[in-house]
């Protein structure tokens, strides 16, 4: 049977068969939780607790009245033993609330205990909000926004994302096995929201028992709304276009435009888990499952956690890594008679830890860093499956145009960039990367390409800020005028 699928994409290794057999197993933090005040897509949260509280399990501990913007918990009961800069996954210092564990982990009121009865569907989505909810895929986009698409928009199709197509990372899938009725009955509670669409939990066909234990309790359940959809295997079949290109055979228009403008709702299962949770049980957002994995862990497990817990823990969890580095990120790297770095020789040395899979992971400088709301996988890679290799001269094969998933011209674009002619960069359709690495990964000559399309992107975003606040700032001068002109 032919699968739907995409035009463009590429085949990575798919490194999965270290962790995708593994059960969920449970991790309790041993030492301080952090909670990056920016978790999410839009306005950084502000603290509504302070240094000496006592907090619960489940409390809220930071929001914003932002609607681009989702609330942060604690996933521990203990003392907010400080606010302040701390260390995250990208490698910057961010502000951050650190709370002292107690280890009684004792439950804070649910969100329904709050609402005092069952929520009503016209509750859902400020449930949802209230539980903190953001895309759980790495998108981070807060899922109340997601939920209220703008008014006119008429929601034919609501998308349950299980395609988990980064390699190595099999989160989605154990959590698809082992609780496929809570990811059914996520998308049953989303379907009442949209009375005219039809659900869709769309996996790669390489995951044959999630989709068993999904299509068993969808034939047994018989909701003729919801429906089981095998896709083939193809990265990056998880991108949102692409999914929606492969279930309903419509084409996004570029950006700004949403998946809404073309009747979608695009949810990662790991988000459907979490709705369920707020909705049913009046759970927010506190824990996460990762796959802690790469040829440089000793033993790759699939880890659910507590939101705040350093990646330290997560790597010590798992045996630490492979050399006897002493579990220690960056390692050594020794000095050649030049004076140049070698990379280390010590076999099972670890050259390269990601947050993510291979191709959209953030290389991580350190490992004492929190686990935040959008961390799926942490990586480890030893030299010899790093991808660490010296960019060479563009050969102009054209691989990169082939494989690219949005049809764009990956050559022209980083040219551009490099020229830092930005205006070609945009005219030839740059802002519509989705930065999903299939050109670098084909690319013979190693390119640095996507990190070209984000510095094309960072800088054509900040040359439309600027022009955007110019012109605030002649409009107000021009009003000011104006006024004293009529003094
Ligand atoms: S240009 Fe962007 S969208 Fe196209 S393959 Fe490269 S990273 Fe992906
Ligand atoms: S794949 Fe690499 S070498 Fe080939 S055209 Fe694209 S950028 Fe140039």
């Amino acid at each position: 049977m032919k699968l739907p699928t995409f035009l463009g994409g590429v085949h990575p290794p798919e490194g999965k068969a270290s962790t995708e057999d593994k059960a969920v197993e449970g991790l309790l933090p041993k030492g301080d939780l952090v909670y990056p005040l920016s978790q999410h897509i839009g306005a950084p949260c502000v603290p509504v607790v302070a240094k000496g509280d006592h907090v619960r399990v489940g409390q809220k501990i930071a929001d914003s009245e932002a609607f681009v913007s989702a609330p942060i918990f604690s996933s521990v009961s203990g003392t907010v033993k400080e606010i302040g800069p701390r260390m995250t996954i990208p490698g910057s210092l961010e502000p951050c609330i650190v709370i002292e564990n107690d280890g009684l982990y004792e439950e804070g009121p649910s969100l329904l205990e709050e609402l005092g009865h069952k929520p009503e569907p016209g509750e859902y989505v400020k449930l949802i909000r209230a539980a903190g909810i953001v895309g759980m895929g790495g998108a981070c986009f807060p899922t109340h926004v997601k939920l209220s698409p703008p008014k006119g928009s008429v929601i034919r199709w609501v998308i349950v994302n299980g395609a988990e197509c980064e390699p190595y990372l099999s989160c989605d899938n154990r959590l698809m096995q082992e609780r496929p009725e809570t990811i059914v009955r996520g998308l049953e509670l989303v379907l009442e929201l949209f009375p005219e669409a039809r659900g869709v939990i769309a996996i790669e066909n390489n995951k044959p028992k999630a989709i068993e234990a999904l299509s068993g309790l969808v034939a047994k359940w018989k909701n003729p709304r919801i429906s089981v959809m095998p896709h083939k295997v193809k990265y990056p079949q998880g991108a949102e276009k692409m999914l929606i290109w492969s279930v309903t055979g419509q084409e996004t228009p570029p950006p700004p435009a949403l998946p809404a403008d073309v009747g979608c709702i695009i949810l990662n299962a790991r988000t459907t888990y979490q709705i369920w949770l707020a909705l049913t049980k009046g759970q927010p957002v506190t824990d996460r499952i990762i796959s802690v994995t790469g040829d440089a862990v000793a033993e790759p497990k699939n880890l659910e956690v507590p939101l705040g817990i350093s990646v330290q823990e997560l790597i010590d969890a798992c045996g630490g890594f492979k050399s006897n580095s002493g579990g220690k990120y960056p390692p050594e790297t020794p000095e050649s008679n030049s004076g140049e770095k070698c990379p280390p020789e010590t076999p099972g040395a670890p050259v390269k830890v990601l947050a993510g899979g291979p191709m959209m992971g953030l290389a991580m400088r350190s490992l004492d860093v929190p686990v935040v709301k959008g961390t799926s996988g942490i990586l480890a890679l030893t030299a010899k499956s790093a991808w660490i290799a010296e960019e060479g001269a563009c050969l102009r094969c054209g691989r990169c145009v082939e494989v690219c998933p949005m049809r764009l011209e990956p050559t022209l674009l980083d040219h551009a960039v490099r020229r830092r002619d930005y205006a070609e960069f945009e005219a030839h359709g740059g802002m519509s990367c989705i930065e999903c690495g299939s050109c670098a990964y084909t690319c013979p000559a190693s390119r640095h390409l996507v990190q070209s399309y984000k510095d094309g992107k960072a800088a054509v975003t900040a040359a439309r800020r600027a022009a955007a606040a110019a012109a605030k700032a002649k409009a107000e001068a021009a009003q000011k005028l104006e006024t004293e002109a009529k003094k």
